[in-house]
């Protein structure tokens, strides 16, 4: 069968070892028509502001698979990032991670028998990228995850899991901390887990996560993570199999997979013919088996093997001896190796994922208004402050609560606050009637407040069904 596939060589090292991957997918004998797409830095200096062309979004539409090489991001200034325009255009909410090792690699776990599949969250969580310098000297991200968003990856998870007939599934989150957001992720996994008796399913926080991984690696099979985290611990992962040079991913949606190594553009060795294809040959893998190409993905998958074991022309982040290979010639020893079975290689099945589609319904509850946090900016102490609120506001429907800084109360005084304030301070006014709020007294609120502070930041506080849908501050009665 012939496929058509979008393929977006990226920036820096990409165009280098996308080809690559290219050229083995073709001696594999797979029928390809490649639409060969632009994205990132080229389309940004073309004044594209999403970093992606129109074509790009059309072919990708069109033929729903892409083989894409990494694309240049700028850190901590300038254009938002192509990749995560890419996966929120296509809602490819499931980045898959596995994390295997390669016989012949070498590293401080090259005799253990690691093979994990890290499923990230792809478009929630911080990497909404919704930021406010909420003083010249405070910055504010938010970390929006939702409960559909938690379901479909965690049932993607489980649909990896039945697909290759794997074991446990494990879910690491900072849930202890961060109890709405992170929370929110472990109470949809202990719900859909049950529905999946027959795998084993726990539960874990991140951090000891990050450290089991490199103690005990080989006790993961399936690991489900927010976004940051699952971006975080799958860059451990690569490194304890051999580096971010053989480290394959694919991003799933209900609509478009596309697939791409997990290094980026690693611009220091672009242009030079030292990149290591290994990583993007991985993902093609993926990609093949996708396509249900079941043959040639065995057949390359070997043949990487055989390359990699017999250790001749090997790029020099794998090397093992001083016949070290530029990326063609790495690439041609794969070609050369078609044909030819590792002893070590396994055959699994890989059966098409199943699961159920996650539709993004609101639970019907009750909301009730208990008030609101206003956040203002002020050199003056809390402690200074909070009288002032409180004489300003003493005829309105509202009362200080409390006000806090970085999620400490400061004001009422709870004693032994050594830390210095910052100048972002959260005012928390509750209602001192139980009648329905008013929108225009929150106005007037913020009116009164105005003409001594300046607000930044608004949330309104609600109970859900009885419960409070906010955190408190610590020392917050
Ligand atoms: P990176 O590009 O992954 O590179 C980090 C280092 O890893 C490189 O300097 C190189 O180390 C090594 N490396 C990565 N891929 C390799 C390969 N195929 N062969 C051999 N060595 C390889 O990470 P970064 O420097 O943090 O990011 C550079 C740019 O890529 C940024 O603009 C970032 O936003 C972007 N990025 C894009 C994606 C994506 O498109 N999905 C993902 C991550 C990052 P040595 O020093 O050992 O040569």
């Amino acid at each position: 069968m012939k496929h058509t596939i979008t393929l977006i060589p990226g920036d820096g090292i990409g165009p280098e070892v996308v080809f690559s991957a290219k050229k083995v997918i073709e001696a594999a004998g797979v029928q390809v028509v490649w639409e060969i797409c632009e994205a990132g830095t080229e389309s940004f200096k073309k004044g594209i502001i999403t970093g992606v062309p129109v074509e790009t979004i059309e072919s990708i539409k069109r033929n729903k698979v892409a083989l894409k090489g990494p694309l240049e991001t700028p850190v901590g200034y300038g254009e938002k990032s192509a990749n995560v325009t890419l996966r929120k255009l296509f809602d490819t909410y499931g980045n898959i991670r596995p994390v295997k090792n390669i016989p012949g690699i070498k590293g401080p776990y090259e005799h253990y028998n690691i093979n994990m599949i890290i499923v990230r969250e792809n478009v929630e969580d911080l990497y909404t990228g919704i930021e406010h310098m909420q003083t010249p000297d405070v910055a504010q991200t938010l970390k929006l995850i939702s409960r559909w968003g938690c379901e479909k990856i965690i049932r993607l998870a489980f649909a990896i899991a039945e697909a290759e007939g794997r074991q446990k599934v494990t879910c690491a989150t900072k849930a202890n901390i961060m109890k709405m957001t992170e929370g929110m992720m472990k109470r949809v996994f202990e719900e859909v887990a049950a529905e999946f008796s027959y795998i084993k399913s726990e539960h874990m926080i991140v951090d000891n996560c990050a450290h089991q991984m490199v103690m005990n690696p080989e006790q993961f099979d399936v690991v489900v993570m927010t976004n940051l985290n699952g971006d975080i611990l799958s860059d451990l992962g690569s490194a304890l199999v051999g580096g971010l040079g053989i480290a394959p991913g694919a991003n799933y949606g209900d609509q478009v997979a596309i697939f791409e190594a997990v290094h980026g553009s690693a611009p220091n060795i672009a242009g030079q013919n030292r990149a290591n294809p290994t990583a993007v040959i991985a993902s093609s893998i993926m990609m093949l088996r996708h396509l249900q190409e079941f043959e040639a993905a065995d057949a390359i998958e070997n043949a990487l093997y055989v390359t990699i074991a017999n250790g001749r022309h090997l790029t020099e982040d794998i090397s093992r001896s001083t016949d070290v290979g530029s990326t063609t010639e790495f690439t041609d020893t794969v070609i050369n190796n078609l044909g030819k079975t590792h002893a070590d290689w396994v055959k699994r099945s890989y059966n098409p994922f199943k699961f159920k589609s996650v539709k993004m319904l609101e639970k019907s509850v009750n909301q009730h208004d208990i008030g609101v946090d206003i956040f203002i900016h002020s050199a003056d102490h809390s402690l200074k402050i909070g009288p002032v609120l409180e004489g300003l506001i003493e005829k309105t429907d509202f009362k200080l609560k409390i006000i806090a800084n970085r999620g400490v109360q400061v004001y009422p005084d709870i004693g032994g606050l050594e830390s210095e304030v910052s100048p972002h301070h959260q005012c928390r006014f509750i209602r001192k009637s139980d009648s329905v709020l008013r929108e225009s007294d929150v106005v007037k609120l913020i009116d009164i407040i105005s003409s001594k502070y300046k607000w930044v930041h608004i949330e309104r506080l609600q109970e859900l069904d009885g419960k409070a849908s906010y955190t408190q501050a610590q020392g917050e009665g």
